[in-house]
């Protein structure tokens, strides 16, 4: 039996001998393409708030790299799953299924609208949302009513499940669409994590009603701070476009606004930002990809940890590189966050569970034991596009 400081040395060593160097941070922004020229045509020409060519070139752009029909591109991805809910008519009093295991932005967004998150369980081979446990569960805790899945428990109307692609791993789509066909649910996915993943073949953020990207600074390219809503529904996507822009009417010069909107187009010098990163993705995502191979080739060693690896009928971007600790060493993850941070080698755990956070302990919730043994065991580690072979990018 290894101790704590054992496994965490071992592990502090593995990655340093990967990435050949530290101080290393988790995952950071990569400026090599033509960042520089765009943003200097933003300067030069004014345009760098509300009007621009770039805002539509970056919608163009994404919607044809994800194969989406339309790509609408707002100030961040939680406004772009705010509006998405909007639009799936989820209203004040509604319930909407999400993973505990997720980003807090998630259930922020379910209660922008007024609604309820109700956490659902995870898996644990690809830590997406398990559609078979919540398939049983809703059996169990809800009845159909005029059309609308209604939770016994509390009155509500459950309106939609958001399933989310956690680190970049694509869920297992395939259940979780039949899933929400059968019990009459709306689907959106946070793919916030998940640009450059494919499920069958398609991009991730395609195959809900509506998917939402991120492009923070962490993310696997950035705008600075942004977001995109994807959706192959015409009317849908004029819809999304008008009440992220303040629901104003085209006019010469009148203000009349039809509907409550929102400010949250993306701004023309965050779009600039976002073409120039664009075309660099399918570098980023090559160089994601070897990094990936040589940890995982680094950890095979270990037999106490394992790397994640993308579901068999996916590709995955492989944003954040994610190890997960075997029962007998989870004792020892505290340990490991010490000793990698304490020696430049910058690891994060997940995300504390959303169920346990303040604002949403009083949220309906099935039984969410995997994800809070999932909890317990997974590490992100240094994961960023240039962290081997820079020269090659
Ligand atoms: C990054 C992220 C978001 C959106 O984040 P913003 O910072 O608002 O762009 C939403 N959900 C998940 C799971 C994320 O990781």
């Amino acid at each position: 039996m290894l101790s704590d400081l054992e496994v965490s040395n071992l592990i502090t060593k593995t990655i340093q001998d990967v990435i050949g160097k530290s101080p290393v941070i988790l995952h950071e922004p990569k400026f090599v393409g033509n960042e520089w020229v765009y943003l200097k045509e933003c300067l030069d020409t004014g345009f760098v708030s509300s009007v621009g060519k770039f805002v539509d070139r970056f919608e163009f752009e994404l919607a044809s790299y994800t194969k989406s029909k339309y790509a609408i591109a707002v100030v961040n991805g939680t406004s772009a799953l705010h509006i998405a809910l909007i639009l799936s008519g989820v209203k004040p009093g509604d319930e909407v299924l999400i993973p505990s295991l997720s980003f807090v932005a998630t259930a922020n967004a379910v209660t922008y609208c007024g609604a309820i998150p109700h956490f659902v369980e995870s898996e644990s081979v690809h830590l997406g949302l398990d559609a078979l446990k919540i398939r049983d569960y809703l059996k169990s805790i809800s009845e159909k009513k005029s059309g609308q899945l209604v939770n016994r428990n509390t009155g509500r109307v459950i309106r939609a499940i958001v399933p989310m692609h956690t680190f970049g791993h694509p869920v297992q789509l395939d259940e979780l669409l039949k899933l929400a066909k059968d019990f009459s649910l709306i689907l959106v996915e946070d793919a916030a994590e998940s640009l450059g993943s494919y499920y069958d073949g398609k991009h991730t953020g395609t195959f809900g009603l509506f998917g939402t990207l991120s492009f923070n600074g962490n993310k696997t390219i950035t705008t600075g701070g942004g977001g995109a809503i994807l959706t192959q529904d015409e009317s849908l996507a004029k819809h999304a476009k008008h009440i992220t822009t303040t629901a104003k009417l085209a006019h010469r010069w009148d203000y009349v606004h039809d509907e409550i909107g929102y400010n949250y187009r993306m701004p023309n010098i965050n779009a600039a930002l976002g073409c120039a990163q664009l075309e660099n993705l399918p570098m980023f995502l090559e160089s994601k990809r070897k990094l990936f191979s040589k940890y995982k080739a680094a950890f095979s060693s270990l037999e106490f940890v394992s790397i994640l690896e993308e579901p068999k009928n996916c590709s995955s971007n492989y944003w954040l590189q994610t190890l997960c600790l075997s029962d007998s060493v989870e004792s020892a993850r505290d340990s490991i966050l010490e000793n990698t941070n304490a020696n430049g080698v910058m690891t994060r755990p997940c995300w504390r569970l959303l169920h346990s956070l303040a604002p949403f302990q009083n949220s309906p919730k099935m039984d969410l034991a995997v994800a809070e043994s999932l909890e317990k065991k997974l590490i992100n580690i240094p994961s960023s596009s240039f962290l081997i072979n820079p020269s090659n990018l």
